[in-house]
């Protein structure tokens, strides 16, 4: 197949890219390398069957050519990261609903199947964990921006479904949880590469509220083997996905993990929300997934855990 995706030379965009390359796929990627970079595609430029254009959704007769020329569209393309959410409200919003409006927009001309990438953010501040996707969305008020990113994000989703409902444009919507793995920065604060980074240079590591707040960590290649099973998998149009991992940790312990794993002898300092992001700010407690459905649909069960995890992202940052 001839797969499109805009967004490819992000993190979870860039290992797409290649593992569909791996599986004998031909790739076509589109990134304005706003929080994506040149360096996550470098090693993947030459290849055959691959073509980059660095441009962004906007310029729609690039994208609609792009989706004329694939047979399924990977819209990766977004703004991602909490500290990038807060800080820049306006963009975020715009990004996120309008690329999403051109690219179904286009995708429909011809039907494409589109695959969305949603994300766990959307189940918001909800106690109901594990969740599932047919949990309620639990948001904050309209003055705290973090939950824009979720509401942009929950209206991308109400969408693509009204384009499969009234159009019968097939679409997927997967939502991630904290997905990691080689190549992702800590840029727009992400809290493993933060961590690993701050750990190997001996730097205090920074831990957010009271560190009791817990996630759950997929390893990107988890995410990508769903990906693609997924997008051959007719039961999946239409539907709201989950893909992650069930391995909960606390902050405070993945600090204190990867201070050992890194053999460093950085201290854990507790830094209080308002002063990492912004005043009022609100985390939420736990982010743990239901995987009952994607386990039925794909046989989905994640491989990587946790340490698997830190090791290969500390060996990447040693690397550096
Ligand atoms: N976090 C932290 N220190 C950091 C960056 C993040 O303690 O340097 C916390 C953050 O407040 C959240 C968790 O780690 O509770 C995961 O943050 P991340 O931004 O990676 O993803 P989120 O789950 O918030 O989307």
């Amino acid at each position: 197949m001839r797969v499109f995706i805009t967004g490819g030379a992000g993190f979870i965009g860039s290992h797409l890219a290649e593992a569909l390359l791996a599986h004998g796929h031909e790739v076509l990627i589109l990134d304005n390398l706003s929080t994506g970079s040149i360096d996550n595609i470098a090693h993947i430029k030459g290849r055959p069957g691959f073509e980059y254009f660095i441009d962004t959704v906007e310029n729609e007769p690039l994208l609609a050519e792009l989706i004329d020329r694939s047979d399924v569209v990977f819209h990766f393309a977004a703004a991602v990261g909490v500290k990038l959410i807060v800080e820049q409200p306006v963009h975020t919003i715009e990004t996120n609903v309008h690329g999403t409006e051109v690219v179904l927009k286009h995708a429909n001309k011809k039907k494409k199947l589109v695959v969305i990438a949603s994300t766990s953010e959307v189940y918001g501040k909800s106690n109901d964990v594990p969740f599932r996707e047919d949990s309620d969305l639990v948001l904050g008020p309209t003055p705290k921006h973090r939950w824009a990113y979720a509401c942009s994000k929950a209206i991308d989703e109400f969408l693509a479904l009204a384009y499969w409902k009234e159009r019968k444009l097939p679409v997927i919507i997967v939502r991630f949880f904290n997905t990691v793995g080689p190549r992702q920065t800590g840029r727009y604060g992400m809290v493993i590469p933060n961590f690993v980074r701050q750990a190997l240079a001996g730097e205090p590591i920074t831990v957010f509220g009271d560190g009791t707040q817990t996630r759950a960590f997929t390893h990107v290649h988890d995410v990508v083997g769903a990906l693609i099973t997924l997008m051959q998998t007719p039961a999946a149009i239409g539907q709201v996905i989950n893909i992650g991992n069930t391995q909960e940790v606390t902050i405070t312990n993945l600090a204190g993990r990867i201070r050992e794993l890194c053999g460093s002898t950085s201290t854990v300092k507790f830094i209080p929300y308002e002063e990492a992001y912004e005043s009022g700010f609100e985390d939420m407690p736990r982010r743990v997934p239901d995987l009952t459905k994607v386990h039925a649909m794909i046989g989905y069960e994640p491989k990587h855990d946790l340490d698997d995890i830190l090791v290969q992202v500390i060996d990447y940052f040693r690397g550096k």
